[in-house]
């Protein structure tokens, strides 16, 4: 079997294309949306985020508000900045850039974040609610993942779903949604046992380990849809995911390519959140 080749560039431009007459309509209705950026630090990552999450919103027409900090921001700063955007009126989202630097206490800086702005959706409440299946805002790179898989008219139903990893902002949030969506799911981590036969049984694989090529081609069950969250750079300075993505597109039925899957998603994800809580304060959703 030789895979389809599930594309992230093309579905989040189609998701783009979408906001721009969202942003439109939001805009003949009052003001459009805008995305209040807090980048701390120097770190050279978070600045390509940040640029990149910056050139998309320009592209569909959400308005962006920076605010760079140097490292040594403290917690309080930071909280008496997150609370002063809470309370303006003008910005609909707010995205804090993580990792934080050492010594800034994270999760009280995004415990502070109104979870009606919480576009990230990494506030405890917005993670409750995903938990109850009445979600606010999902967390993107989850969402982009179930919005790849739906493209690609993958069954979930019934299937047999193995998620790798289990952190907050991905995997568990990923093994929530596909519980919703009926799949039967198991999540698996450092200390699984047996994580080839685990992944060999899989109708649906979701990788979030953040290990290189680390999920060998022949585990993959004949007909499995891979979604391959991971990014990791190689010595060489290729990007690989946490697949190894030959060998498996040899044996699935739909895969995710790295670069080029999942990581467009993740931003087109975040500026759909935007203008959903655009669409709330303005009273069209
Ligand atoms: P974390 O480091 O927070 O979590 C990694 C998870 O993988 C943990 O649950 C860990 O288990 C598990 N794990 C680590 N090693 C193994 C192993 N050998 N076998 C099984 N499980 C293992 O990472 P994130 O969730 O933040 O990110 C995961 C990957 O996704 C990274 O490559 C990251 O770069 C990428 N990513 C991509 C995004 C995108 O837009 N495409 C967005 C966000 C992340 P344990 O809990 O036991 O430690």
């Amino acid at each position: 079997m030789s895979a389809r080749i599930l594309d992230g560039k093309a579905c989040a431009t189609e998701l783009l294309q979408a906001a721009t007459g969202r942003v439109a309509q939001c805009v003949v209705r009052g003001a459009g949306p805008c995305l209040a950026v807090v980048l701390v630090g120097d770190d050279p990552a978070s600045q390509v985020y940040v640029r990149s999450k910056e050139r998309k919103a320009a592209e569909v027409g959400v308005a962006t508000r920076d605010h760079r900090l140097p490292a040594n921001t403290g917690t309080d700063e930071l909280l008496a900045l997150v609370r002063a955007l809470n309370d303006d009126p003008q910005v609909d989202g707010i995205l804090v850039q993580l990792p934080l630097p050492r010594g800034v206490d994270s999760e009280a800086v995004l415990r502070a974040i109104d979870p009606a702005k919480d576009v990230d959706g990494f506030h405890p409440e917005n993670l409750g609610l995903l938990m109850l299946g009445t979600p606010r805002f999902v967390a993107c790179t989850p969402q982009g993942c179930m919005r790849l898989l739906a493209m690609g008219e993958v069954k979930l139903a019934g299937a047999r779903a193995l998620v790798l990893g289990r952190s907050t902002i991905v995997g568990k949030p990923i093994a929530q949604l596909l519980v919703q969506a009926d799949a039967t799911v198991t999540v698996a981590h450092s200390r699984t046992q047996a994580l080839a036969e685990e992944v060999s049984r899989a109708d649906v694989v979701i990788a979030a380990i953040g290990r290189p090529e680390f999920i060998r081609g022949a585990w993959i069950k004949e007909g499995a849809a891979v979604i391959d969250v991971g990014i990791n750079r190689l010595a060489s300075g290729r990007l690989v995911g946490d697949v190894e993505y030959a060998a498996a597109a040899e044996r699935a039925s739909a895969i995710t390519p790295v670069p080029g899957g999942v990581g467009p998603m993740t931003i087109a994800c975040l500026l759909s959140n935007v203008i959903d809580a655009a669409e709330r304060r303005l009273g069209l959703r």
